[in-house]
């Protein structure tokens, strides 16, 4: 097996292991060892309810049960169709410990993504919230769900909170009329009904725990198998690199969506195995997410890099107090550095990078809290995970430190395969190691800069083009809120760049003054040749902007 050396971590946190002794134990262990040692500890916190870490353990295994006594059997298939909600993380632990297998399924997800995402995986029970009812409902004959359950956002709240959700909701007319039936649309709160009289079904680390859906964006999505080994290394991983995180009661700001699996890492899981309170945020809307740090005084944040910025935008952070937060994690798309220190200077507060993907159950590296941080970069692998950068067209062995290729990863945490898909499992998994697709180098002392995703590199007149350098030039602009560029079609160069600008509130710029400002930051063959001012960028969920998109919208165009 190739050898890769792995000397920094130690190098610069000795306390960092380079190795870890793995518990090999399905995941809701980490939540049954939370119970044990910190039984009443607040697991949850969601407005004015609260449950204790010895009431989540049992609140899941009454789930199990229930499911089980439904007719799911291990294996089967299950959607959570929910934002984050306290209903979210017990029906999380309660799926996984009856055995069968969580599809987390994006609650903006249009028809055919659900339709694509449902019959690709084979789900049999979904569980969902009332506001996405009608989207389903329309789509019954479509999927091959038997089961649904479904619950409101204010279930479980304490009196007089849960009488004015319900106010509010007939008031604003949203609340659809559920049609129960007793057999295949049923009330959430069955699942959380009687005691725990299951007996526990015998799965081991290697059984799948999710199938976990991936490149919705720029291709078909695919369902990566997800074990529940891989998912409990990544976050062993996560411990032992951030290890000074739990040595204290800390509370989780749980912003990013559970359904992805960066949030259900950082935000979810992770906590739950160090008995942290989670603080779960339905939906994001800065404002609130200041108030809610102000209040509930959570100790880690982690983010996004348009979490981030857009806190930074909010006229009133100052006032509020958000000093209690000691860690600020940031992953999913690269933050620019411009807006990194920013956000330090006004918080306070230092932000970590890192780096991941779904086929690595994500986390595969790291900025050390307690070593080195460099800004820019994603840091070290972490523990137990090999990481090289070999020649984009035929990969193979290690290039030297400062050579640009593709990154290729290889640990505990790297998936089984893609579900169903052999032919997109060879792709990206070859000889033990995953082909990440984004293109990257390594410096002299062993931290990795992300450069671009391979599919968004411009090549325009036959140079290459990496989008993220223009991008960090345009965030420097003093009037420019957010700006991305992409490769669109031109027919003497091959491609031409374009870049998306939206001005701050209350500025103006001209396509001349973008481009001339560019000209004296960037070679000339790397400067916008078309530009288009928008009031906003389109980004998913977790905040990365939608390249693909905004290139087909131009492909469309022609
Ligand atoms: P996903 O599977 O949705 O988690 O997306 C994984 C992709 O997000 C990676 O392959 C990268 O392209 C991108 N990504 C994640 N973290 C970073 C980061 N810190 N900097 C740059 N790109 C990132």
């Amino acid at each position: 097996m190739e050898q890769i050396p792995r000397p920094w971590l130690n190098a610069y946190d000795p306390e960092v292991p380079a190795t870890i002794d793995y518990e090999k134990v399905p995941l809701f262990r980490f939540l049954d060892r939370a119970a044990h040692k910190w039984p009443n500890r607040k697991a949850i916190v969601f407005k004015n309810w609260s449950v204790s870490y010895a009431k989540l353990k049992t609140m899941s295994e009454v789930f199990a049960a229930n499911l089980k006594a439904a007719g799911i059997r291990k294996g089967d298939r299950v959607a959570l169709m929910l934002p984050n909600l306290p209903q979210t993380i017990v029906a999380f632990w309660g799926v996984i410990r009856a055995g069968a297998i969580g599809v987390l399924t994006n609650p903006l997800y249009m028809e055919t993504e659900i339709v694509h995402q449902f019959n690709d995986a084979g789900v049999r029970c979904c569980i969902t919230l009332d506001l996405l009812w009608p989207k389903l409902e329309k789509l019954r004959d479509a999927i091959p769900v038997e089961k649904f359950y479904v619950t409101t956002i204010g279930e479980g709240l304490k009196f007089p909170l849960n009488v004015l959700y319900k106010l509010q909701a007939k008031k604003a007319g949203t609340t659809p009329k559920i049609p129960y039936d007793g057999k295949e649309v049923l009330p959430f709160k069955l699942l959380l009904k009687g005691r725990s009289k299951f007996t526990e079904e015998k799965i081991v680390a290697e059984d799948t725990a999710l199938l976990q859906y991936t490149g919705g964006t720029t291709g078909v999505a695919k369902g990566c198998v997800l074990t529940h080994f891989n998912l409990g290394a990544n976050l062993q991983q996560c411990q032992s690199m951030i290890h000074s995180l739990g040595r204290q009661r800390e509370t989780f700001l749980g912003i990013l969506p559970y359904f992805h699996i960066y949030g259900l890492t950082t935000c979810l899981t992770w906590p739950t195995s160090m008995g942290a309170t989670l603080a779960p945020f339905p939906r994001y809307v800065p404002l609130d997410v200041l108030k809610g740090i102000h209040k509930l005084k959570p100790t880690v944040f982690p983010g996004a890099p348009a979490v981030y910025i857009s806190l930074l935008q909010q006229k009133d952070v100052d006032k509020y107090d958000i000093s209690s937060i000691n860690v600020c994690v940031s992953g999913s798309a690269p933050m620019p550095v411009e807006y990194m220190e920013q956000f330090e200077k006004r918080t306070g507060t230092a932000i970590s990078e890192g780096y991941g993907l779904t086929e690595a159950s994500p986390v595969t590296h790291f900025n050390p809290l307690h070593g080195v941080r460099k800004s820019g970069s994603i840091g070290l692998p972490f523990p137990d995970t090999d990481a090289k950068v070999v020649d984009m067209d035929v990969g193979g062995e290690a290039l030297p430190p400062g050579k640009l290729g593709e990154l290729a990863v290889r640990g505990p945490q790297v998936m089984k395969e893609y579900y169903n898909r052999p032919d997109a499992t060879a792709d990206v998994l070859r000889n033990g190691w995953l082909y990440t697709g984004d293109i990257a180098y390594m410096d002299e002392e062993g931290y990795f800069f992300i450069v671009d995703r391979k599919k968004d590199l411009i090549i325009s007149g036959g140079y290459n083009i990496y989008p993220r350098e223009i991008d960090e030039v345009l965030h420097a602009h003093p009037k420019i809120d957010e700006a991305v560029s992409v490769g669109i079609p031109h027919e003497a160069r091959g491609e031409i760049v374009k870049a998306y600008v939206v001005v701050k509130e209350g500025e103006t710029l001209t396509r001349s003054d973008v481009i001339a400002y560019c000209r004296e930051k960037l070679a000339n063959y790397k400067v916008p040749r078309r530009v288009e001012f928008r009031r906003e960028l389109p980004k998913t969920m977790v905040g990365k902007v939608l390249r693909r998109a905004l290139r087909d919208e131009e492909v469309a165009k022609m």
